[in-house]
């Protein structure tokens, strides 16, 4: 009878014990004696390899060294799953058969370690293999954190009558993007200039007949499907032509969206903070393996900022008050502060890590720097905007109460020279049936950046996106 090919974290929980088993994997390590050798296999089903003991009657070291069970081959293994006296494990498994499917030449791997101190590949090298990098016990752990919070934010909103909404990636409008959009075109080809210039772009003969850009935010068009469904959320690809060279930028990230009829700022805190830490519960629920490994690895006191902010409430106020707090401030600011000015992260920081020493909602920012669909509050000064601040990170959520007065709107938009015939169908959602409404952006990997604890924003997306790089 054959045996079903079980997984490696399926074999780690089992309690049927004395069975033959079947298991497909790739070889994490390989040591031992002339008696006895121990491999360990990793299929990615889980942070933690099985044990496989390959005795020296059956498999003498130099045969498994000549078919190549070693370090990083892809290997079937055949065996009997058995108790395991080893330390760390409850079972392993007695090998009757191995075959290899595909070796590795260890002088040219370029994730073996090398040198006198054997000392890993940086975190900096890891990036320009981003093919291998999957590979390493790092990025195993980090993708299957951000698969497992792909899956929370639709549970999340599932679990409270949210609908997913897929907006446009492609968009007509650049109303939101000032200078930071992607151009969209076809190939000259496809779509020959019709000018002397050959190299100049003939927008009305290109493909959509009109300036097409990759999206900077999904929630103008949620804000379509909010007006019709009530509660809904978008998840995609976000694209700014910024200058992503910091730690917390990519010229491609994920965003979640959320967008809630007649939510007004006060619900959209409540619903940003159940979110963030939902989301964080569900990490330390269900990532254990995997945290804990990074826990050690890079960042001793990450399991503890996780709880922290799943069992503290987020500390709410507004700009203004924050601008008080940062203007006497005995820290000295790269950017100095003052009423006006638009927080850096440096000052973000300094709120969440020094002063409150918790998660911060800050509400109520000065009209001038934000969007111009925010509401405008009666003082006539300030918009009902909010950013979620965290540890090691700063702004983690932006959002606002959206402006749902068609006359308020069309002043903004003229006052901050948002050209109408662009957003014509935005200011129709003001004529007909308008209602308060209110959402926010969650940069995916501003969260994932936080849940594993790492410092750069490349190091928790599979490719990132940044100047001068896109070789995969
Ligand atoms: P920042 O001030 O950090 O540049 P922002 O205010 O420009 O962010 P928003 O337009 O408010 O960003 O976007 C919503 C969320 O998307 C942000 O709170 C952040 O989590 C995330 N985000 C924005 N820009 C980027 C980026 N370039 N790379 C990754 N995440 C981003
Ligand atoms: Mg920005
Ligand atoms: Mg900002
Ligand atoms: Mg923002």
């Amino acid at each position: 009878m054959s045996v079903r090919r079980s997984s490696v974290q399926e074999l780690l929980n089992s309690q049927e014990l004395e069975r033959e088993v079947v298991v497909k994997g790739w070889v994490r390590t390989r040591r031992g004696n002339k008696y006895v050798q121990f491999i360990a296999i990793n299929d990615g089903s889980g942070f933690n390899s099985i044990q496989v003991v390959a005795d020296a009657e059956n498999f003498p070291e130099e045969k498994l060294q000549a078919d190549g069970v070693g370090m990083g081959a892809a290997v079937m293994v055949r065996g009997k799953l058995v108790a395991s006296q080893g330390k760390g494990q409850s079972v392993e498994i007695q090998a009757s058969e191995i075959t290899v499917y595909g070796k590795v030449d260890l002088d040219e791997y370029p994730l073996q370690k090398r040198g006198k101190d054997q000392k890993g590949i940086s975190l900096d090298e890891l990036r320009k293999i981003a093919h291998l990098r999957p590979r390493t016990n790092t990025f195993g752990a980090i993708l299957r954190i951000r698969h497992a919070m792909a899956f929370a934010v639709h549970q999340f909103f599932n679990d409270r009558g949210f609908y997913y909404v897929h907006t446009p990636i492609i968009t007509g409008s650049d109303a939101e993007g000032a200078g930071q959009m992607f151009r969209v075109t076809t190939l000259p080809e496809q779509n020959p200039p019709l000018t002397e210039d050959k190299s100049a772009v003939d927008y009305e003969q290109d493909f959509f007949g009109k300036q097409t850009n990759l999206t900077v935010s999904g929630q103008l068009e949620g804000e379509i499907a909010a007006m019709a469904l009530g509660k809904v959320y978008t998840f995609g690809p976000t694209f700014r032509a910024e200058n992503s060279n910091t730690t917390r930028h990519l010229a491609e990230f994920w965003m979640i969206e959320p967008e809630v009829a007649f939510n007004d700022l006060q619900d959209n805190m409540d619903l940003a903070e159940d979110f963030l830490r939902y989301l964080v519960r569900y990490a330390l629920d269900n990532c254990q393996d995997d945290l804990k490994f990074l826990n050690e690895q890079y960042d001793k006191e990450l399991l503890g900022r996780l709880q922290f902010v799943v069992d503290n409430d987020f500390q709410r106020l507004n700009y203004t008050e924050a601008v008080e707090i940062l203007k006497t401030a005995k820290q000295k600011f790269e950017f100095p502060v003052d009423w006006g000015t638009d927080l850096q992260s440096e000052h973000e920081r300094y709120l969440v890590e020094k002063h409150f020493k918790k998660p911060v909602i800050l509400t109520n920012y000065p009209k001038d720097i934000k969007a111009f669909y925010m509401k405008l509050n009666d003082d006539d000064k300030t918009v009902r905007a909010m950013d979620v601040l965290f540890p090691g990170i700063g702004e983690i959520i932006g959002g606002s109460e959206r402006e749902e007065s068609l006359e308020k709107l069309t002043k903004r938009m003229a006052e901050m020279n948002v050209p109408e015939h662009d957003l014509w169908w935005y200011l129709e959602l003001r004529k007909y049936g308008t209602a308060p409404h209110s959402g926010f952006g969650l940069g995916f990997e501003r969260l994932i950046l936080f849940v594993t604890g790492m410092g750069n924003i490349r190091d928790v997306i599979p490719f990132p996106r940044f100047p001068k790089s896109a070789e995969f």
